[in-house]
């Protein structure tokens, strides 16, 4: 203890360090704070380690410290958003910004950065337009919706409809579509937030139309149906169809809600994936009101999209909370560039870029792999092993939970460290490498490497293991 206590008070004093760091601090124009907290930061971090560890390396020098400091002003200077490179195979990656977006589609959107736009700006009248109408009738038209309507997310497309729809009334749902999503977003808690009161019907694993139906009263203000995006309730099941809910809806005079969670407009079963209904099918069951994200199958930015009657949307777009979940000028840009795509359905698979990864087939990602591999192997060969394995991508985003993708994977099983090591340092390189573990191996799937990161990616490896 006395000899920790006399190492403690030989901890470098922050104004000093700085004094002599002026001369880098000016050169390099770090700002004053940023050196202040890195200098302060890498003292506490040695301090917290004297207290707490049995075996602490001290600096010996004040160039040894220098560098301690310069390496964290470093780390203080980078931007804390970093491009990574996605080897998880998991391709709407909601932790890893979900869908990219094409070229052409980031050129739209630097020019809304750059310069002013006709955003609400009507150029035949020359008077105040709606932002909105600039891609509602793009949306209606690939949908066979009557209106649309846009705001920040799913989530928040789901609030504002039911706050419209259902506010201090009842919406009725089948028990097994109660469903959460990640981040904790629970359809009876956006319930709560609305003012709606949630009326569950039926079991966990069957549900009926007589279900809904007894259940319908006085004070009912909607039908509501959830997609379970994320789990599947196997075995002896039965959910009412939407036609079903449409014709009682019907029958009562209520609205039909259907929250698609990722809506797509592509029919993914030519890929081979399980046949899910296409918003364009959702909106020919007749729902009334239809939600979906725009940053999951849909491959666009983050974004809620609305559709449905006429009658229904119109009520949502005049209710205030439309004004605090509007979307900004950059969402608009890249959603109407990603919508624009697939009024060419066989273009729209090349150029959308969650598409194109979906429906990869696992030929070409093995290719990329081996084109990897190829680059690397006799590099780091001795460091580490790498080997290439057949394995299972994800689509993500709560999409098909229980379908794999076929994919093409490189195993890393590195010599002279664990496989949490590697996992850990490739978060830490200058771009980092997300991958996953299985079977004490890290692995790299391919389904989700861009090709144009690929001599990136090679060379990273192969600094990290020299
Ligand atoms: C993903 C999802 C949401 C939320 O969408 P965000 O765009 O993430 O806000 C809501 N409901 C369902 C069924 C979903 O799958």
């Amino acid at each position: 203890m006395k000899d920790k206590n006399k190492l403690l008070r030989m901890l470098p004093k922050v104004d000093e360090c700085l004094t002599r760091l002026e001369p880098f601090i000016q050169e390099h124009e770090i700002p004053l704070r940023i050196a202040k907290r890195a200098v302060q930061q890498s003292v506490e971090q040695l301090r917290s380690q004297l207290l707490n560890e049995a075996q602490v390396h001290i600096p010996e020098s004040q160039t040894e410290w220098d560098e301690i400091f310069k390496s964290r002003i470093a780390l203080l200077m980078d931007l804390n958003l970093k491009r990574v490179i996605n080897g998880t195979g998991i391709v709407v990656h909601t932790n890893l910004g979900r869908s990219l977006l094409p070229d052409h589609t980031i050129r739209q959107l630097s020019m809304a950065g750059a310069c002013y736009t006709n955003l609400e700006f009507n150029l035949e009248t020359g008077k105040r337009g709606s932002r909105y109408s600039l891609v509602e009738d793009i949306i209606c038209d690939l949908t066979g919706a009557e209106a649309a309507l846009v705001v920040n997310n799913n989530a928040a497309a789901v609030l504002i409809s039911l706050d419209t729809l259902a506010r201090d009334r009842e919406v009725i749902i089948s028990r097994g579509q109660l469903v959460e999503i990640g981040g904790s977003f629970r359809i009876p808690d956006v319930m709560k937030k609305s003012g709606a009161t949630l009326v569950e019907v039926g079991a966990t694993n069957r549900t009926h139309l007589y279900d809904f139906e007894r259940a319908i009263s006085e004070s009912t203000a909607l039908l509501l149906r959830v997609h379970t995006s994320n789990f599947r309730i196997i075995g002896y099941t039965s959910q009412v169809s939407g036609e079903e809910l449409v014709r009682l809806g019907n029958k009562y005079d209520l609205p039909v809600m259907e929250d698609l969670g990722s809506g797509s407009f592509t029919d993914l079963s030519k890929f081979g994936l399980p046949p899910e209904p296409t918003v364009q099918e959702v909106v020919k069951s007749g729902i009334d009101v239809i939600t979906f994200s725009g940053d999951k199958l849909l491959g666009g930015p983050q974004s809620g999209i609305i559709v449905g009657k006429e009658k229904i949307i119109s009520r949502i777009k005049s209710n205030p909370l439309n004004r605090a979940l509007r979307i900004d000028k950059f969402t608009l840009a890249s959603l109407e560039s990603v919508l624009r795509d697939y009024y060419d359905p066989d273009a729209v698979l090349k150029k959308n870029q969650t598409l194109r990864m979906i429906s990869d087939p696992p030929e070409i990602i093995k290719k990329r792999a081996q084109r990897f591999l190829r680059r690397t192997r006799s590099l780091i060969g001795d460091s580490c092993s790498l080997n290439l394995v057949s394995t299972t991508s994800r689509v993500g985003g709560g999409a098909l939970p229980e379908y794999g993708l076929t994919s093409w994977a490189v195993e890393l099983q590195p010599a002279t460290t664990t496989v949490s090591r590697l996992e850990k340092d490739f978060r830490t390189l200058p771009v980092p490498v997300i991958g996953r573990i299985e079977n004490e191996r890290l692995l790299i799937d391919f389904r989700t490497v861009l090709d144009s990161e690929i001599p990136e990616l090679c060379n990273e490896l192969i600094t990290y293991f020299s």
